[in-house]
């Protein structure tokens, strides 16, 4: 038989990880100088997971790409600006340390700012690295703008993501999609036909009896995995052994006085609580691990460590932690929860997303669908969930707390043999490993290393070189400066409502 383009698609599925897949494949990829014919399906009947609502740096070039206004979609999502997280008591109970977007400050020479710090630093030293991340000192104060676009000003060396309203979000994208010729459906899937010649998916039935074919096939069905996973029995690489969190409780609760421009995430007994604030409300949630605490319990410290009042009863959502063994299979690519789930630290989920959309684009089959394709794409999708993994993993291996069973197992659990490299490395020498280039940076393993209380026993001997009295300079300018740029932005709520053009309240 012999190949031609790919013209219909049908993604399964209209959660955030649905819509921000349809919309992209409408407008951003042609076949023969016509759009696909995209159609997406999504079921009212099973409705969406309705969580994930803080993101990464790259959801703006996401947004940026697909031409979504800026001021529309922070007044459509009631979003609001991230500048990190910061993490409370995970190193040990009273402790804080700020995970910033960005860089620590310029380098000196051929030093980079972390080996000139470290140089610098004398023994009984307490003052922190995070002290010279702009990220940090902006959230700190409550304040934001957007970063100077030239780089080499004070102003640029900070980066920024946003919190949003995830149903809003998906709703918003919705908008856009079916202006863009995106086809959508609403019923739920019952039945799904395969070739017989090959097991490629060909159609899917809905329960009304409707019958939608296509070529290619997005599974964006969520937990459910309906065509990777129940069709075409890809297995699922369970992490809970690393990852042991597999239960989540979340509650929106009323806005706060301060409307902070970061995620704040608070270790518990047995796991952690995230606070996301958005324009008319608080996210919350408790992530814990059912090995270690009951339901019940969970909720309840849920409810005592919330700082304003709960607006509604908390809701439950169950995971496993893991993957696919592969997300590209046949005619199916499984993008979202369908794909696999690293917990919501570090909020991560709908940054795989980002980039599995991109992949695809990047490698759009045509209807020989060459097994090399495939392939190429598990690779790359494979080495960012291996390495999102072991960010994720370094938060609880590294923990100091020893004072609940289920921190001391997570200090005491086996680690993948690539992160025990990253921490020998980073111990022994102030380096960071980089196994794939398009998850964290170097600046944001130095950040929680660093968080974490794993200070380098060496560092750059370059830095050597340095005279004492040109780094006290340096370190004197680099602080000096962090400080007076911070103080130039705005309160982060005045800048949004500036942005709205909507009185500050
Ligand atoms: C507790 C928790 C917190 C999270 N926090 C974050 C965060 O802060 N940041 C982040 O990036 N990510 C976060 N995530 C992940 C994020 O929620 C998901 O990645 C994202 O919402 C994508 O979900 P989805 O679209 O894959 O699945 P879903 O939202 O579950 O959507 C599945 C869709 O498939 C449809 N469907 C299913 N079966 C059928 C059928 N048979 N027929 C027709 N339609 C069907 C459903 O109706 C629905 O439309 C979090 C996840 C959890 C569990």
């Amino acid at each position: 038989m012999t190949a031609g383009p790919v013209r219909k698609v049908v993604v399964i599925g209209g959660g955030t990880a649905g819509w921000m897949a349809a919309l992209p494949l409408a407008k951003l990829r042609t076949v023969g100088g016509a759009g696909l014919e995209v159609t997406l399906v999504e079921s009212a009947e099973i409705g969406t997971i309705g969580v994930g609502e803080a993101t990464l740096p790259p959801i703006r070039a996401y947004n940026a790409t697909l031409g979504l206004d800026p001021v529309e979609f922070l007044r459509k999502t009631r979003a609001t600006f991230k500048l990190g997280i910061e993490f409370c008591d995970w190193r040990r109970p009273g402790h804080r340390f700020f995970h910033g977007f960005g860089d620590f400050g310029p380098p000196l020479g051929q030093v980079d700012a972390f080996s000139c710090w470290l140089r610098h630093r004398a023994p009984d030293d307490t003052s922190s690295y995070e002290d010279w991340s702009m990220a940090t000192e902006v959230a700190r104060r409550n304040r934001f703008a957007p970063p100077d676009s030239d780089p080499r000003s004070p102003l640029g060396a900070y980066s920024y993501a946003f919190h949003f309203d995830a149903g809003l979000y998906a709703a918003f994208l919705r908008e856009q999609a079916e202006q863009a010729g995106v086809t959508r459906v609403e019923g739920t899937v019952t039945e799904v036909a395969l070739r017989p010649a090959d097991g490629f998916v060909s159609a899917v039935t809905l329960s009304d009896g409707r019958r939608i074919e296509g070529d290619l096939f997005v599974d964006c069905s969520g937990q459910r995995a309906l065509l990777i996973g129940q069709t075409l029995r890809v297995g699922y690489e369970d992490w809970s052994a690393q990852l042991p969190c597999n239960g989540a409780w979340a509650v929106p609760s009323e806005s706060a006085a301060q409307l902070t421009p970061f995620t704040r995430s608070t270790a518990r007994s047995a796991g952690w609580q995230w606070r996301i604030p958005l324009q008319h409300r608080i996210g919350n949630g408790m992530v814990f691990a059912s090995d270690f605490i009951g339901k019940e319990a969970a909720r309840e410290e849920l409810l005592q460590g919330l700082d304003t009042p709960a607006l509604a009863d908390p809701r439950l959502i169950n995971f496993t932690t893991g993957r696919r063994h592969r997300v590209w299979e046949r005619n199916v690519v499984a993008i979202g929860l369908s794909s696999g789930f690293l917990e919501p630290l570090e909020s991560t989920a709908i940054q795989l997303i980002i980039d599995g959309v991109g992949r695809l684009i990047e490698l759009f089959p045509d209807t020989s669908f060459a097994p090399a394709l495939a392939a190429e794409y598990n690779r790359r999708m494979h080495r960012q969930y291996e390495s999102i993994r072991d960010f994720i993993v370094l938060h609880y291996k590294l923990t100091q707390r020893d004072d609940t069973p289920f921190w001391r197992h997570c200090a005491a659990m086996p680690i993948p043999d690539t992160l025990a490299h990253q921490i020998d490395l980073f111990r022994s020498s102030g380096r960071v490993a980089i196994y794939d280039p398009e998850s964290f940076r170097e600046s944001s393993w130095i950040s929680l290393f660093m968080g974490l209380g794993a200070v380098p026993a060496h560092h750059d001997p370059q830095a050597d070189a340095l005279p004492p009295n040109v780094l006290a300079e340096y370190a004197r300018r680099v602080r000096a400066t962090v400080v007076a740029s911070a103080d130039s932005l705005p309160e982060h709520a005045a800048y949004i409502h500036r942005q709205l053009g909507t009185p500050a309240t």
